[in-house]
Order: structure tokens, then sequence, then C-alpha cells
């Protein structure tokens, strides 16, 4: 769920001036001054660390512990099922590999192609404008959250197998907050400090902390071993499917997986439907897989907002639990890595490494506020983004069209696998916006008249 990302995310640096992302580097972060003045207001801890539980171990949790375990905080990262594999596309942006240090063996496909093709199969290749060594990442998430835990188990964080069935939230400021979870069948429970929220889309924390709902798109995939010579067509190629007939809101993907395809779709507006527009993914895509087995079907809700309240008390809610996947794109890997890291960060900091209490105060001064000075405004404008070129296949079609163009997708790349603003042509930004509109008319001029040609 890559590049399509990377057009949208392009356009928000491109067409429009909203509010850039903060860049302060860690080191501001870590700026000694702002440390003294926390130091000062939060009591010690004696004759232990701070507690943490991780509750929750994809990338989110996984990331949260291993920073908290590193910053010298005892951690608790608990997992059900560590075995079972996420339901995802599992493409992931190219700094990613880089900031969260993922050994190039884990990654499955180098995806160099990416075409993006509308509804009346008009094929844009997204991925002419990649530099050398550039790829879009393909890992499969069984592998990827495997390591992410072993790593946060190596820096010190204590991995509990076990289904997590209720928070007792404490009534005072300083009373423990208790995890009940069930292990090798045994009822038991844990006292800690503070708690990081990390269990995905259906996160049981974020009932416990009364987070409030958000709404939610439904994604359904199946992976599909694809007989020799098929599978060598998707070698390094993704494809994105636009069109009413794979969904009505989202769109459909073919990512290439070591042995198999991951076919999928998503919907918010008609999940009920989902079983329809995979087989409307399917019939697009029907030569391609011709003679291929489904060796997994998997399905999951994907966050479409982030949750009304993501901190209360000393509990603070990342990744799907917070709501982070991005609109349009449904990416939401790195951001899981991401928040989930800068919780923990701050969790550090504002403990001085798990000397001192931590107050709700803290976690939204350091985390929350940290992390929407940074995103907020790329998910806003992609979920805009989304309202105008998801509406209908008219605005497919001038999607796809817009996507043609070369400094749109280099714009695009570089947004998607660098997670950062490229600095624009002021001139070729005109020019991309007056395209923009253009392609919308055009899209609509002509839709009507296959309309009038249908009818
Ligand atoms: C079909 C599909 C395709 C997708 N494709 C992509 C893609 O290609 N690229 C991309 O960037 N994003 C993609 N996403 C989104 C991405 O999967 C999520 O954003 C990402 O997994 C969020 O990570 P997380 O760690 O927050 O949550 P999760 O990955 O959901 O991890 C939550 C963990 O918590 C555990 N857990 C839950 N409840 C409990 C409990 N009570 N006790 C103990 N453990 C518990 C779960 O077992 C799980 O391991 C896709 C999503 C779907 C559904």
């Amino acid at each position: 769920m890559a590049s399509h990302a990377a057009s949208v995310t392009c356009l928000h640096s491109n067409l429009s001036s909203l509010s850039l992302p903060s860049r302060r580097s860690r080191n501001e972060h870590s700026a000694p001054h702002s440390l003294t003045i926390t130091a000062s207001k939060n009591p010690p801890i004696s004759g232990r660390s701070l507690r943490a539980a991780v509750i929750g171990g994809g990338p989110a949790g996984s990331s949260a512990a291993e920073s908290l375990a590193s910053g010298g905080i005892e951690t608790f990262l608990f997992e059900r099922s560590p075995a079972a594999a996420k339901p995802c596309g599992g493409a992931i942006p190219l700094c990613m590999l880089d900031e969260f240090k993922i050994p190039l063996q884990l990654v499955d496909r180098h995806v160099t192609e990416m075409k993006i093709i509308s509804p009346s199969n008009l094929t844009v290749d997204f991925g002419k404008t990649l530099h050398p060594g550039e790829f879009i990442a393909m890992v499969r998430r069984e592998v990827l959250d495997s390591f992410l835990r072993s790593r946060a188990e190596s820096s010190g964080a204590s991995l509990i197998t076990g289904l997590v069935t209720d928070l007792e939230v404490p009534s005072s400021d300083s009373a423990p907050y208790v995890v009940h979870y069930t292990s090798n069948s045994s009822p038991r429970s844990l006292a800690v400090d503070v708690v990081v929220g990390a269990d995905g889309a259906n996160s049981r924390v974020a009932k416990s902390i009364k987070a409030g709902d958000y709404s939610w798109a439904i994604a359904f995939q199946e992976r599909i071993r694809l007989p020799e010579e098929k599978m060598k067509y998707y070698e390094n190629l993704a494809e994105m499917y636009l069109g009413s007939d794979v969904s009505p809101d989202f769109y459909a993907w073919v990512f290439p997986k070591c042995d198999h395809v991951a076919v999928g779709t998503g919907t918010i507006c008609s999940k009920q439907e989902i079983k329809a527009f995979q087989r409307g993914i399917r019939e697009r895509v029907k030569p391609k897989i011709a003679g291929g087995e489904v060796i997994k079907v998997e399905a999951h809700p994907i966050p479409e907002h982030p949750r009304p309240v993501r901190v209360r008390g000393r509990v603070a809610l990342v990744g799907d639990a917070a709501g982070y996947v991005t609109k349009c794109s449904g990416e939401g890997i790195y951001f899981a890595a991401k928040s989930g890291r800068m919780c923990g960060e701050a969790i550090v900091k504002a403990s001085e490494r798990g000397t001192r209490e931590v107050r709700e105060e803290d976690l939204r001064r350091e985390y929350l506020r940290e992390w929407d000075a940074r995103y907020a405004s790329t998910y806003r404008l992609l979920d805009l983004l989304q309202s105008v070129f998801y509406r209908s296949n008219r605005t497919r079609e001038a999607l796809v069209e817009l996507c043609g163009d070369e400094y749109v997708q280099r714009m695009s790349l570089d947004s998607y696998m660098y997670k950062r603003l490229a600095a624009g042509n002021r001139w070729e930004d005109v020019k991309m916006a007056a395209n923009t509109v253009g392609s919308l008319v055009r899209a609509h001029i002509m839709g009507r008249h296959v309309d009038a040609l249908e009818a």
C-alpha cells in the first residue's frame, strides 16, 4: 500500500501550503533544559525502576518496548500469538529499513515497478522515476514482527506470551495499573506504572481507558501461490487497481512476496460487500493469476482516523490502537513503529531513564504534541485527497492520469520513501496544480460522454 500514498503525499507537499511538520531533531527533543523542568516536577521512584506494560507485539509495541527497555525502564511486552501473521500487504518505505535497522534479508521483494491501473485500465508505471538503488520493500509480517519482537527482548524487554483480558485503571495518580492476562490457560496479573496500548485496531486498552471509537475500513486479502512463470511477472512489480468494481472508496492491490502474491482490497462504506470487491480484483487480474493456489485468506479492520483520546492518565495508545493509518493509502506499518518508538522515548525522557514517575501531562507533552506537530497535517491532507480522488470512477481516472506526470511521481516518491517533504520547484508546482484541475475536468467531461453512450 505504498506508491499510491506517495502520489497523494506529494500533492500534500506541493499543491498546498498547509503547515509543514515540525523538523525538530532528536537532539532538540532531548535538550537538557526541558529535562530539568520535567525532573523537578515528578517524584523519584526508590528501590526499583519505572515499570511499563506494552500490550501488543506488532511493529508499534515492539518498537515501544525496545525504546523503553534500552532507556532503563522495566518493560513487559504482551503478545497473544507470536507465531501468527498480521493480515497486511507488507509494503514499507525505504527509510524504515535504515531508521529501524531492518536487515535486507528480511525483505522478500525490492519493488521497482509500481503500476497504477484506472477503472478503464489506463496504466501508469509509478516506478519510472526511481533512482538506482531505490525500491519499495515488501516484507511478510510474520517475519518483520518476529524480528522486531526479538530485538525488543535483546534490549531487555520481557516478552510475555499471553492474551490481555483487562486493564484495571487506578483511581489515584500514584497507584499502579493492573494488567490481567491469560497465559498457558492460567489467569495472571501484573502491576505497572505506565501502559502503552499497541494492541491494534480492536484495542482492548483503548476500551479500558474509554478512548472513543473511530471509523474503520475492512481489508481483505488472499495470499496466492502462482505458477513459476506467472510469479516471474510479479518479480519486482506491485499493482494497484482503482475502480468501483474493486472498491467504492479505496483501492485493490497485488503485492509480490517471496513465493506468492498478496491480492486484496478494502472499503469503508460497503463492508458487507467486501467479498464482491475481492471477486472484482480477482477478475481484473484473472489471466495474471491463472493456475494460482490460495494459501491464506485474511481480513482485518484498518482505522481511518486517530482516536478521540490517545492519552489518558498514564496510558498512551500507539499504532493502529491510536488510529495512525493514513487515508488514501492505508499505510500503517511505518507510523506504528514510529509512534511506538516516539512514545517509548517520551517515557524514558519524562521519567529520567526510569528513575521518576510519569504523569499524563508528560505523555501529552513529550509524545502526543511531538507526534501531532510532525504528522497531523499529513493525515488531514490525505483525508482530503481521498475524498476528492476516490469519489467516482471519473475522479479515479483523473488521479491515474496525474500519476503519469514525472514531477508528481518524483515528489511523491520522495515524500513516501523518505518521509520528508521534498523541496519543490515553484514553476513545476504551478504546472502540477493546473494539471490536477485539468485532469479532474477532463475526467468529468469524458465521464459524461461515457455515461451518455452507456445510457
Ligand atoms: C489487509 C491489510 C493490508 C495492509 N497493508 C499494509 C501495507 O502494505 N503497508 C502498510 O504500511 N500498512 C498496511 N496495513 C496496515 C498495517 O497492517 C497496520 O497499520 C499495522 O499492522 C499496525 O501495527 P500495530 O503494531 O499498531 O498493530 P498490529 O500490527 O495490529 O499489532 C497488534 C498486536 O497486538 C496483539 N494483540 C492484540 N490484542 C491483544 C491482547 N488483548 N493481548 C495481547 N496481545 C494482543 C496482536 O496479536 C498483534 O500482534 C494493512 C492492513 C491490512 C488489514
